[in-house]
């Protein structure tokens, strides 16, 4: 017979919810996520910003977390940020941690469903690449600095530093979710502010950074988990009788290019994203779904 401890059934409190997001997204990105999928997990999810916000505050229940981070697309303040997302998950005692960017949209019922196929007791590294191989890397001593046996011989970093390695990484801005289990196993390498440490020395971004932690010295192996989408794939390639089944959407508008979700609903000048449509369409019994024709 299964107990209960055993058992892998996952409810959405069982999931903490970190967005990443910056003051300057508040009135746009972020106001857009909290009209639509935030309503269905108000308790669940919080936002890591860079400036206090008393009006965000109020509309979130007062989870906006000031990270004190660097403002600005930078590695080190992108990296700072995803560190007090690890570190405020590491201080609750939810299953399951799960980040996402506050330009995607998130599809909370499927989302759990999905993650009641995996045990927050099993190192769970969850989410989905945008390239086509593994990222690569020349070796260097601050890399075998890291590596879990580190006492390495001159004659060893020597013959090693022309080798590459190569590891798997899932896509920030597509969303990922980390099992307790693994988390625990990453505290030494990347709690407090060691994330930012690893990807000083590695210099690459927070998601290649946390892929290098995981897949690379902790050996745990990325699962690919197709429902995850950033803009870095096309948004009109989800048919819409797909929907239902994805966990993420994202948006982008670049030039004259618009890489935005197909779905008919608002009208384009209201609903520029496509994002109050999708919602709509998912979830019609909402009033904004119902006032915004
Ligand atoms: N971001 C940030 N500070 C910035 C710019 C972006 O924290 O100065 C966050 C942003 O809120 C988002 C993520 O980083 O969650 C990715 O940013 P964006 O979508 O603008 O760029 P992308 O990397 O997708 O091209
Ligand atoms: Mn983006």
């Amino acid at each position: 017979t299964h107990g209960t401890e055993w058992s892998s059934n996952i409810d959405l409190d069982d999931i903490f919810i970190s967005i990443k997001t910056t003051k300057k997204y508040h009135n746009t990105r972020l106001k857009l996520i909290i009209e639509t999928w935030f309503q269905l997990a108000r308790d669940q999810i919080w936002f890591f910003t860079d400036d206090d916000d008393q009006v965000y505050q109020n509309l979130t229940n007062n989870h906006m977390v000031q990270t004190k981070c660097g403002q600005g697309h930078y590695r080190k303040s992108l990296c700072c940020k995803m560190n007090k997302e690890f570190d405020f998950f590491l201080s609750t005692s939810k299953k399951f941690w799960c980040h996402f960017d506050d330009d995607n949209y998130v599809n909370i019922p499927t989302l759990v469903k999905v993650l009641n196929d995996y045990h927050a007791y099993h190192e769970w590294y969850l989410g989905k690449p945008s390239i086509s191989s593994p990222i690569e890397m020349y070796m260097n001593a601050a890399i075998m600095s890291l590596e879990r046996n580190k006492n390495h011989s001159k004659d060893e970093l020597k013959r090693r530093e022309n080798e590459k390695i190569k590891f798997w990484f899932a896509t920030g801005g597509a969303g990922f979710c980390i099992s307790r289990a693994l988390a625990i196993k990453m505290m030494p390498l990347a709690s407090n502010g060691k994330f930012v440490a690893i990807g000083d020395k590695i210099r690459f971004p927070d998601d290649v950074t946390l892929g290098f932690i995981v897949e690379y010295l902790l050996k745990v192996p990325l699962t690919v988990v197709n429902p995850f989408h950033s803009h870095l794939e096309r948004m009109d390639h989800i048919e819409m009788e797909d929907f239902r089944d994805q966990i993420s959407f994202s948006y982008a508008h670049i030039k004259d290019d618009w890489n935005i979700v197909k779905v008919d609903r608002f009208d384009t000048t209201k609903d520029p994203y496509r994002i109050y449509s999708l919602h709509c369409y998912l979830f019609p019994q909402f009033d904004i779904c119902k006032n915004r024709q």
